[in-house]
């Protein structure tokens, strides 16, 4: 199986992502991730993205796509994954599209005011790199104390992140669609409750 999780920062795309390879046991790609893991270990691809996530930007399509080709490498004829961030523009589709054929597209539909919301009382946990908000004092996950804001949950870049994700990002929905590929999910519940949504359509999707 081999999926695409779009949807607004914030609409809960890792959250499910770890729910979807526990239960299918298909690999997790996140494009964001990959950054923050290369900026954590300073390198030139880490500092080239950092400048652009800073401001809530999205990172220069040639980059990611040079960084994405690579990791869709690792996947053999028919192993399974889902890209989490990444298309996040349509030139990125389009190369996508030449790289892999995808089973579907998983699209978490969240309200602006509600993705708001969730990103300012983000927090994520320094010892296993789990997510959860302000209303816990540890980790869910492992029980660590050491939780902190990521550098762009803060007010000013979850707007500007928001805004890009309406200019780009959101005619991927239009695409998707036209190639009739796209399931979409009402993200507003519970994990669990969006978690069988998605299963429910995925489900329907193979019928
Ligand atoms: P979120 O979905 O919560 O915004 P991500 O971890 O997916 O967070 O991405 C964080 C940042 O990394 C984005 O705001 C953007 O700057 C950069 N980024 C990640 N994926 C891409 C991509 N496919 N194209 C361009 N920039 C990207
Ligand atoms: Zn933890």
């Amino acid at each position: 199986m081999r999926l695409v999780l779009l949807g607004a920062p914030g609409a809960g795309k890792g959250t499910q992502a770890a729910l979807l390879k526990e239960k299918f046991n298909i690999a997790h790609v996140s494009t964001g991730d990959i950054f923050r893991e290369n900026i954590k270990n300073n390198t030139p691809l880490g500092s080239q993205a950092k400048t652009f996530m800073d401001k809530g930007e999205l990172v220069p399509d040639d980059i990611v796509m040079n960084m994405i080709a690579d990791k869709l490498k690792e996947f053999k004829d028919n192993a399974g994954f889902m890209l989490d961030g990444f298309p996040r523009t349509v030139k990125q589709a389009e190369f996508l599209k030449t790289q892999t054929k995808l089973d579907a597209v998983i699209l978490f539909d969240v309200p602006d005011d509600e993705i708001v919301r969730r990103l300012s009382s983000r927090r994520m946990c320094k010892a296993c790199g789990g997510i959860t908000d302000s209303s816990h004092k540890n980790c869910p996950s492992c029980g660590s104390s050491d939780l902190f804001t990521r550098d762009d949950d803060h007010e000013d870049v979850i707007k500007s992140r928001l805004k890009t994700f309406h200019e780009q990002t959101e005619k991927l929905i239009d695409f998707y669609r036209s190639e009739g590929l796209l399931l979409n999910v009402n993200a507003s519940g519970t994990p669990e409750e969006i978690f069988n949504s998605v299963l429910d359509l995925l489900n329907h999707d193979k019928n």
